[in-house]
């Protein structure tokens, strides 16, 4: 069977569906690809199921790629308030947490349900379980061959994805399409994941899996402050998934937990007042229990009132606390990764539309692209973007 069309969208995530929407949108002719069963399996997990769809500050300075000014373009053509504008037109509540950060008051189904709507409006054809054996370049565009069909298009959108999370779909395909056409790729790597620590260290903490506490977390000069969590494989929660994309293997991480307290000024009052208390049992009032226990054990002050502890050494348990410096062993990799840093170098695409400089009608949006966003919204926020901007050249 043979089908020919002006676009072809391999990848029905954030990022295609919304190409497929614009390119419609504009009279195309578009189908959109995927080998998975349903579309948009990414946002129906994400945001713990109620999709943190965007950030209402996203700007230039949420993401990471090898060229900072490459994402500029289509983000100020496609913004936050674009994107509310459409959930709202599907009727979809929404609701505003911590740090701008929009999302659904139900479901992340809804925005998977309203996309679908989008693309029948302006027909563009989804088809599932559809696996891509072959992409070649013709006279008047582009050959995909799939199992049972092949598929003639104009212009050929890659949007399928990074690395980060291979039983939910991703396959690096795009990596492979961007080789085939003589594109560069960066060097990828797992973002927004969990550090790992060391057996000595991942056993020491292990009391502590479970405990949740706000905490700055420091790489050279960029600091996150969100909540820092333990597990039972190392460190977790926001703060430490945000400090992720930067780290890097044998790098440093200094930890403050609760950074605004005077540590040092509460025990030293706490002696002065009660020299007979323990330092767990101050700290206890204003950190975790298990916390307090744990990191005044570990000095071995545990069993000695504050009356006996001087200055130096409340002064070294405080650091240990509010400067605690932390050398993770890894990260937990793509398996838990939400997102893929790097890919394809943007040097060989064009900031206003995605299309490859070296390739006429090829084009590379949403994760696939040396393009990451913070935690908090931003990264679907590139995906509309870069798809609304391919959505609109193709
Ligand atoms: C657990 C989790 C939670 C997240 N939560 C948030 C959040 O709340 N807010 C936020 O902004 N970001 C979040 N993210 C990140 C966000 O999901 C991604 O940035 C976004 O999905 C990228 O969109 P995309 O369209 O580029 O790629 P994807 O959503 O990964 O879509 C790629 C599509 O391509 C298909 N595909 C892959 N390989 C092939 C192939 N060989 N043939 C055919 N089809 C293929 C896949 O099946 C998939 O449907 C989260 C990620 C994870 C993993």
């Amino acid at each position: 069977m043979a089908r020919e069309y002006d676009v072809a969208v391999i990848g029905a995530g954030a990022a295609g569906m919304m190409c497929a929407i614009a390119a419609g949108r504009r009279g195309r002719s578009v189908i959109v690809l995927d080998h998975a069963g349903a579309p948009g399996e990414k946002i129906r997990i994400s945001g713990g199921g109620r999709c943190n769809f965007t950030n209402i500050h996203a700007g230039p300075k949420q993401y990471l790629s090898g060229n900072p000014h490459f994402f500029k373009s289509a983000l100020a053509r496609y913004t936050p308030a674009d994107f509310v504008a459409l959930v709202d037109k599907h009727k979809i509540a929404w609701h505003e947490k911590a740090l701008g950060q929009l999302f659904c008051d139900n479901s992340a189904k809804d925005i998977i349900q309203m996309l679908i709507v989008e693309m029948r409006a302006v027909g563009a054809e989804l088809s599932l379980k559809r696996e891509i054996t072959a992409v070649e370049k013709t006279e008047a565009g582009f050959r995909l061959q799939t199992s049972d069909a092949t598929i003639s298009a104009c212009a050929l959108v890659v949007a399928s994805g990074g690395k980060s999370i291979p039983k939910m779909g991703a396959t690096g395909l795009a990596y492979k399409i961007a080789e085939q056409f003589g594109l560069t790729l960066t060097e990828t790597r797992p973002g927004l994941v969990p550090l790992t620590l060391d057996p000595g260290l991942l056993a020491a903490l292990a009391p502590l899996s479970g405990v949740s506490v706000d905490a700055t977390l420091r790489h050279g000069r960029t600091v996150f402050r969100e909540a820092l969590l333990f597990t039972h494989r190392g460190l977790s929660g926001p703060s430490v998934l945000q400090i992720s994309s930067y780290w890097r293997e044998g790098d440093m991480v200094t930890v403050s937990i609760e950074p605004d307290i005077d540590l040092l000024g509460l025990l030293k009052a706490a002696r002065q007042e009660n020299g007979k208390q323990a330092a767990q049992t101050v700290l206890g009032h204003v950190l975790p229990k298990r916390l307090a226990q744990y990191l005044v054990e570990a000095r071995g002050l545990a069993s000695r009132p504050l009356a006996e502890l001087p200055d130096k050494l409340l002064q070294g348990l405080v650091d240990g606390i509010q400067n605690w410096q932390i050398t993770p062993a890894g990260s937990e990799g793509y398996r838990t990764a939400e997102v893929t840093l790097g890919g394809v170098d943007t040097n060989g695409l064009d900031s206003r539309t995605m299309q490859a400089k070296s390739v006429s009608g090829l084009y590379f949006i949403g994760e696939c692209v040396d393009v990451t966003g913070w935690l908090g919204g931003y990264n679907f926020q590139w995906a509309w973007a870069s798809g609304h901007a391919a959505g609109e050249a193709v």
